[in-house]
């Protein structure tokens, strides 16, 4: 067995729910290793680049919204971890997409809900497989963020202006 990478989003019903410590707990369980963690306020690109393959669903616009924070206000918990067959295990931790077919005692099953506008608040996002985890984590993640870096990376000269504390 590989070693793999999978992101994990706590999205903003998940972070407003306050339940980012259970649910590390039981990502705990897994035995995978957490290698990157960060509060993400996301952007519409963000979301849409996330959520590309999603882009012609009927939900696809409530779902934008929803991993915006716009329906709850909250960002997103970004994580990423690192073990043996790592998506298989953590999509197994976070049971299925629709959260009242989610096993009751996965995080979706007992986390996660319906609402009315018929959009799948189901708390968390983990990669579906080792492909799509390097493509997302790419995205959520620049290297530097991360413990280690385990896609290639390149030195690149960027000129542009950052934001620091001021004196
Ligand atoms: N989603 C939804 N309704 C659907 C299918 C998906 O609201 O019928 C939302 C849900 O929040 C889900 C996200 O869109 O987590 C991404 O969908 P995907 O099929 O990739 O499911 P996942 O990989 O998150 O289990
Ligand atoms: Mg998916």
């Amino acid at each position: 067995m590989a070693v793999e990478q999978g992101l994990v989003l706590i999205k903003p019903d998940g972070v407003v729910k306050q339940i980012s410590g259970d649910v590390m707990n039981r990502l705990a369980d897994t035995g995978l290793h957490l290698v990157g963690a960060k509060m993400v306020q996301v952007s519409q690109e963000l979301a849409h680049a996330h959520y590309h393959h999603l882009k012609d669903k009927a939900f696809f616009k409530e779902l934008i919204d929803y991993i915006m924070g716009k329906l709850h206000q909250r960002p997103v918990f970004a994580l990423v971890y690192e073990g043996e067959s790592a998506c298989e295990r953590l999509r197994k931790a976070i049971g299925a997409t629709n959260p009242e077919e989610a096993e009751p005692t996965s995080i979706r099953g007992k986390y996660g809900r319906i609402t009315s506008k018929g959009v799948f608040e189901n708390v968390v996002h983990a990669s579906e497989n080792p492909k799509e985890a390097e493509r997302e984590i790419k995205l959520w993640f620049a290297p530097q963020d991360l413990i280690h870096a385990m896609y290639p990376t390149e030195e690149k000269s960027v000129e542009q202006k950052v934001k620091v504390w001021r004196n």
